[in-house]
């Protein structure tokens, strides 16, 4: 994948995040208000919105990574041991910023 495609995909992620995060963070105002006949769901309602908000948010800082790493031309090495990312890897993740080898390293780590 040339940078210019990926440039391409990391812009239309985050413009889907940022659409996403605006969503969810409205969400569960009207989740709230909306459940306020059926007590006891609106919690739970709140807790999946707030848990999508993490992920989109820690996504939306990968994404944001991954093109400031264009702009620095190291786009597409691992940022851990420098070698090239396999391209199949960056065709499913774009923002990916480990090869598979260090990325299980780090999973392993936590
Ligand atoms: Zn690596």
């Amino acid at each position: 994948m040339d940078d210019t495609s990926a440039r391409e995909r990391l812009k239309k992620m985050l413009a889907d995040l940022d659409r996403s995060i605006g969503v969810l963070r409205g969400d569960p105002v009207s989740v709230r208000d909306r459940s306020a006949a059926d007590a006891g769901s609106d919690l739970s309602d709140a807790d999946r919105a707030q848990a999508m908000l993490t992920v989109a948010t820690s996504h939306r800082r990968a994404v944001l990574d991954a093109l400031k790493r264009l702009d620095e031309g190291t786009y597409g090495r691992c940022v851990d041991c420098g070698h090239p990312v396999p391209e199949g890897r960056l065709e499913a993740r774009p923002e990916a910023a480990r090869c598979v080898q260090c990325q299980g390293k780090r999973e392993r780590r936590r």
